[in-house]
């Protein structure tokens, strides 16, 4: 898509710190991360975010996610991980081409990525739940 940097990035008309490449994801290193190693993957073809990404590549994001954090985590020797993916500028989203943040953590580091727990609700419970249905 016309303007969007991560196509530019995915498609190799913007350099970038690629990790790994093949005919439908690149990898690169976040130029703002969380934390050292923090890697996003992106499909080269532009689909704004995880409701418009085709099943089968939402598949191999995640497989690959698996392989580079695996392959990470022996560089690094980091104590955790967090796969985050944000959706819509209220979740966050800030780059609207679909990525998935492959975050390295380490015991005590200030990455911040938590929430502050609620309570759910038996309102809540009820109602999510009766009008719930996966097709
Ligand atoms: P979002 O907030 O949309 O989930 O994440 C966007 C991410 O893209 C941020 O972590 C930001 O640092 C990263 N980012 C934005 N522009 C660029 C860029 O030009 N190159 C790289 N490598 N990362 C970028
Ligand atoms: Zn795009």
């Amino acid at each position: 898509m016309k303007d969007c940097i991560f196509c530019k990035i995915a498609n190799g008309e913007i350099p970038s710190a690629t990790l790994y490449e093949d005919e439908k994801f690149r990898v690169i290193l976040d130029l703002g991360p969380a934390t050292r190693g923090h890697a996003l993957i992106l499909p080269k073809a532009h689909y704004e975010n995880l409701y418009e990404l085709p099943d089968e590549l939402a598949g191999e994001a995640m497989v690959l996610g698996k392989k580079v954090i695996t392959e990470m985590k022996k560089i690094l020797n980091c104590d955790g991980y967090n796969v985050v993916q944000n959706n819509g500028e209220a979740a966050g989203q800030t780059v609207f081409h679909f990525h998935m943040h492959l975050i390295p953590r380490m015991d005590g580091d200030k990455a911040g990525i938590s929430w502050t727990p609620g309570t759910l609700t038996p309102e809540d419970k009820e109602e999510i739940l009766s009008k719930f249905s996966l097709k």
